[in-house]
């Protein structure tokens, strides 16, 4: 294949491999409702999605609707979402957020980015996973893995992730820009690492500006913290709790 030149043009075919070969990518954020996805997203924070996962069916047993969670004990609250990391600040955004939906939306998570990024603990990123995921509106969340391989694909310069997501979607269709994220997601976790990527063994070797010219990144200290506030959750709880905002 010859190499696209444009960054159209690659975003183009990278989407159509991407769908080639992740046919059935879904957010592995479990949830009934936008309310659940969204303190599923606010916990995520830092944390791996198996974590989220144990812990989310505990609250929303306990409290199923924004009202309930309003009124939550934080003790009690902290108690139930330790495990993820960042317990103390994470229950902060969960009872601000909920509080706000009740206040402000009539207790409905709205729909609108430009309110979602009024709750408390939600940026563009946990608004475009509600958006795209529990609603079926454009959104095309941009997290580490987004980024990475936006810039390795040139599909763009910009590190900051709102610069990137502004630029990646007119590249787009409205309607794709969900499973769009999720796909480049998906390859990130399983090709395309940030440290090795296996550039042998990726279906956009061909057509990759970056193929084979990734060496690998020594580990700095901030990665190697980074990387165990991922695998071993429990272990951040006890850092200088700062306010995650995805
Ligand atoms: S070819 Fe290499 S750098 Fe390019 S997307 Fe694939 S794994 Fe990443």
């Amino acid at each position: 294949m010859a190499r696209p030149r444009g960054a159209q043009t690659r975003a183009d075919v990278v989407r159509a491999a991407l769908a080639d070969l992740y046919p059935d990518v879904q957010c592995a954020l479990q949830h009934r409702n936008a309310f659940e996805l969204l303190g599923a997203t606010i916990l995520s924070a830092q944390c791996t999605d198996e974590r989220v996962n144990m812990v989310t069916p505990v609250l929303f047993e306990r409290y199923p609707t924004p009202s309930d969670l309003a009124a939550a004990d934080p003790d009690e609250l902290e108690t139930i979402i330790k495990s993820t990391g960042f317990f103390r600040a994470k229950a902060k955004s969960l009872l601000g957020m909920a509080a706000t939906l009740e206040a402000n939306f009539g207790g409905e998570v709205p729909t609108d980015l430009d309110d979602l990024v009024t709750l408390p603990g939600v940026g563009r990123k946990t608004g475009n996973v509600v958006r795209s995921v529990a609603f079926g509106l454009p959104g095309l969340p941009v997290d580490t893995h987004v980024g990475r391989l936006s810039r390795r694909l040139k599909l763009t310069n910009e590190t900051d992730p709102v610069k990137v997501e502004l630029e990646l979607n007119p590249m787009v269709p409205p309607d794709e820009r969900g499973r769009f994220s999720l796909r480049l997601i998906e390859h990130g976790r399983q090709v395309c690492d940030a440290r090795k990527p296996r550039c042998a063994d990726c279906v956009l070797a061909e057509m990759c500006p970056s193929a084979g010219t990734v060496t690998p990144a020594p580990r700095t200290a901030k990665a190697a913290t980074t990387k165990r506030a991922r695998t071993t959750p429990a272990a951040s709880a006890h850092k200088k709790p700062k306010a995650p905002r995805r």
